[in-house]
C-alpha cells in the first residue's frame, strides 16, 4: 500500500469515534517498533518526522524507511507526517519528499521559539494550505502556543501561558482551511509536562470541548500527549538514569478527547523513556556486552509495547482494514472539487 492521506485518515478516525497516534521517528528500529505494533494491533498509523528528525537521519534515508514500512506492511494505511514545520520552506520540501501530511506550526516564528501575531500565523498556514491541498497533501496548523521545548522547538513555559481562544480558533480553522487543528490546552512538549497529576486547573479539556462544538469538522490534535507513566521513569532512573519525578497526560484525559473530536495523539516522550530504559537495562546488567544489537533489540521491543498500548487505548486498533485508501491524487481531485474542503461548521456560541 503507498502512504495515504493524513485526511483521509482522520475522516476515517471521525466516523469509527477513535483517535490515532502520531509516533515520532529518528531511525530505522523506530519505524520497525510502530509497524510492529500496527500489525499486532491491525491499526492503521501516523508516523511523524520533526525537523530535527530529518536533520538527524537525513530525508532520504527517512523517506526509503518510510517506503520500506509500506512495502513490508501493505495491510497497514499509513500516514507520514511533517510534525512542527517552521515554514512555508520546510513544509513544501516535505511535500516534494513524499510526506502525505505536514504541520504548519504558524504559532511560532520560524525560529520556533518566539510566539506570532494572529494574522501572521493565518497568512503563512494559509499559503501551506493552498501548496499542499494543490498536491492531495494533508494540513494541520496550531492555534495557542504549546509550553515546553522538544527538539529544540518551542516556546518553552508551562503550557499554560497562551491556551487556545476558542473564538480565535473558529476564525482560524474558516480562514485557513486546515484539516487539523493542534490546539494548546495546557499541555507541554517534553518529558517535564506537570509537577503533579494533572487536574482541570492545568489541563483544560473543557476548552477542548467547547472547540469541538463549534468546529465538529475540524480534527483537532493533542500535542506533547505522552503519558510518562511512572513505570517507564523507574526503569530509567533503577538503571542509572536521572530523571525527576514527573507526570503526563492520563490516558482518560486522552480519551476524553478523542469523545470529543481528538483524532491525533502525538506520543514521542514515551516511546524515548522506553527505549533508553531498555538500553539502560542490559548495559547495566551486562557491562560486558558491546554489540549494539544486544540493547537496540530490547529497545525496540520495549517501545513496540508502548505503542501497541497506546493503540488499543486510543481505539485505532483493529481498523487496519475498514477502508480501502485513496490515492492521493484522487484527494488532490477532492480538494479541487469542493468535496474535501474543510468548511467548519460553526454553531453559534
Ligand atoms: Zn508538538
Amino acid at each position: 500500500m503507498p502512504l495515504v492521506s493524513m485526511r483521509q485518515l482522520l475522516d476515517e478516525a471521525a466516523k469509527g469515534g477513535y483517535g490515532v497516534g502520531a509516533f515520532n521517528v529518528n531511525n530505522m528500529e523506530q519505524i520497525q517498533a510502530i509497524m510492529e505494533a500496527a500489525q499486532q494491533t491491525k491499526s492503521p498509523v501516523i508516523i511523524q518526522a520533526s525537523r530535527g528528525a530529518r536533520q538527524y537521519a537525513q530525508d532520504r534515508y527517512l523517506y526509503h524507511l518510510m517506503l520500506a514500512a509500506a512495502e513490508l506492511y501493505p495491510e497497514i494505511p499509513i500516514a507520514m507526517h511533517q510534525d512542527h514545520g517552521n515554514s512555508f520552506e520546510t513544509c513544501k520540501s516535505a511535500i516534494e519528499l513524499g510526506f502525505t501530511s505536514v504541520m504548519m506550526d504558524g504559532s511560532l516564528k520560524a525560529d520556533g521559539k518566539t510566539p506570532t501575531e494572529f494574522e501572521e500565523n493565518v497568512e503563512v498556514t494559509r499559503r501551506v494550505v493552498d501548496f499542499a491541498h494543490e498536491r492531495g497533501v494533508t494540513v494541520e496548523g496550531e492555534i495557542g502556543v504549546l509550553g515546553g521545548i522538544e527538539d529544540g522547538h518551542g516556546a518553552g513555559g508551562t503550557g499554560l501561558e497562551h491556551v487556545t481562544d476558542p473564538d480565535q480558533a473558529v476564525e482560524f480553522a474558516e480562514r485557513t482551511g486546515v484539516d487539523a487543528l493542534a490546539i494548546a490546552i495546557g499541555t507541554s512538549h517534553g518529558a517535564y509536562k506537570f509537577s503533579k497529576k494533572p487536574d482541570g486547573s492545568v489541563l483544560k479539556m473543557d476548552i477542548l470541548i467547547e472547540i469541538h462544538k463549534r468546529l465538529p469538522k475540524t480534527h483537532l490534535v493533542m500535542h506533547g500527549s505522552s503519558s510518562v507513566p511512572k513505570d517507564l521513569q523507574d526503569v530509567v532512573n533503577q538503571y542509572g538514569g536521572k530523571l525527576k519525578e514527573t507526570w503526563g497526560v492520563p490516558v482518560e484525559e486522552i480519551q476524553l478527547g478523542i469523545q470529543h473530536g481528538v483524532r491525533k495523539i502525538n506520543v514521542d516522550t514515551d516511546n524515548r523513556l522506553a527505549i533508553t530504559g531498555a538500553i539502560r537495562k542490559v548495559l547495566w546488567e551486562s557491562p560486558e556486552k558491546f554489540d549494539p544489537r544486544d540493547y537496540n533489540k530490547p529497545a525496540r521491543e520495549a517501545m513496540q509495547k508502548v505503542v501497541a498500548t497506546r493503540m488499543t487505548q486510543f481505539g485505532q486498533a483493529g481498523h487496519a482494514g475498514d477502508y480501502s485508501p485513496l490515492a492521493i491524487a484522487d484527494i488532490a481531485k477532492g480538494y479541487a472539487d469542493g468535496s474535501l474542503v474543510t468548511a467548519p461548521l460553526v454553531s453559534a456560541k
